[in-house]
């Protein structure tokens, strides 16, 4: 079966208040994720990356008991049948010389998912909070996952500045002494600049929202065929089986993304100019947040990506909230007629969408979709915009 899966999904509050992902929208819950991946976003496969937390933990129980999920046999649990939750864990970890990294692990039951609870509650501050630093090292926690776990462990966003494995650690991951099977490229990143770096020829690439709101859940997706939609079979895809594949990633032109170039904090503006830019060439300073196209340049093996063979086409997609002309009440009548954002952005003629929103903002969608919108690129946390619409 072909199915959608976006694998990085944050819980902002849990069902009795406590708060999870503190700057994320206090919407995200575990059954709200669930519906809006049903009734508006089209995604089959969701993971969410805060079930390490005790509260969350808490309202996966009492769902499981009330039959809403129920386990599956090969891993991860399912929702009316038509999405599998996947339990994952977003952890920072220290990097070997300096800088932290955050890493996604999933597990194949809740009952796993509960001993990695215990596992990190040892090693954090707050057991209940997402994403917190662990005092471990990176591979105390990829063998408990993989070995003790019979999970998946992979590097989350691995090129952004701060908080990734090349953003702010390693300039190869091999320095870290581990191999992965998967690397999540995060938002300002996809194949064809991570495919500059020859120790990623083996890996496969997930493509993930890192969902903070409702609207941003399939910001970014993968496109799998799996015999059955399960965490033993996603595991298979992403360890090269040509029966379980990935066969697309879905995701933002980069240049959308929050840290695409680097950007100035003396000029408080994004620079421009061929990459790699360290320091800002109009004042100079080395006060700077490297974009990820600047780092992935100044890393790069190649110069112009070499992709293996089995790599699956990257397709850029603009998300709705981004198109010129479509505000919430635009976004209503789109999904009123089309059902999802997957119909609208990549399935409905533009003659269809043009009966329901006119021709100006049907064009915008069709021009998305070619890739014919200008775009300014983002960094240093602020996010690419279209700019207008080339002819
Ligand atoms: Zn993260
Ligand atoms: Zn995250």
């Amino acid at each position: 079966m072909i199915l959608f899966a976006d694998l990085h999904i944050h819980i902002g509050r849990a069902g009795c208040g406590a708060p999870v992902k503190i700057t994320a929208s206090s919407d995200l819950t575990v059954d709200r994720i669930l519906k809006e991946c049903v009734e508006r976003k089209g995604i089959q496969m969701a993971g969410i990356v805060d079930c390490a937390s005790p509260p969350v933990l808490d309202d996966l129980r009492l769902l499981l008991e009330q039959g809403e999920l129920t386990a599956l046999p090969g891993g991860g649990l399912d929702y009316r049948g038509k999405v599998t939750l996947l339990l994952g864990a977003e952890i920072e970890l220290p990097g070997p010389r300096g800088g932290n990294a955050h890493f996604l692990a999933f597990t194949p039951t809740f009952e796993a998912m509960e001993e990695l609870s215990r596992f990190l509650s040892r090693a954090v501050t707050n057991i209940s909070l997402s994403c917190q630093r662990a005092d471990l090292e990176t591979h105390q926690v990829h063998d408990f996952v993989i070995n003790e776990l019979g999970g998946i462990f992979l590097p989350a966003h691995a090129f952004t500045p701060f908080k990734s494995v090349y953003g702010s650690c390693v300039n190869r991951i091999a320095e870290l002494g581990l191999e992965f099977s998967a690397l999540e490229l995060g938002l300002s990143a996809d194949t064809y600049l991570a495919d500059m770096l020859h120790e990623l020829a083996s890996v496969q690439f997930l493509s993930n929202s890192d969902a903070h709101s409702l609207p941003k859940i399939a910001r970014e997706y993968n496109k799998l065929e799996l015999a059955k939609p399960d965490f033993a079979h996603l595991c298979r895809s992403l360890a090269g089986d040509p029966e379980n594949r990935i066969l697309a990633n879905y995701g933002l032109d980069p240049r959308l993304g929050k840290y695409h170039r680097t950007f100035c904090l003396q000029c408080e503006a994004v620079v421009e100019g061929p990459p790699p830019v360290g320091q800002c060439p109009k004042c100079g300073s080395n006060k700077v947040v490297v974009g990820v196209l600047d780092r992935i340049t100044a890393i790069a093996d190649e110069q112009e990506p070499v992709h293996p063979d089995r790599r699956p086409p990257y397709i850029h997609q603009v998300p709705l909230e981004f198109i010129p002309g479509v505000g919430k009440k635009t976004l209503t009548r789109l999904l009123g007629t089309f059902g999802t954002e997957m119909s609208i952005l990549h399935e409905a003629s533009v003659e269809d969408l043009a009966e329901v929103v006119g021709p100006k903002i049907a064009e915008n969608i069709a021009a998305a979709r070619e890739g014919r919108l200008a775009v300014a690129a983002g960094g240093g946390g602020r996010y690419g915009r279209v700019k207008h619409q080339e002819r």
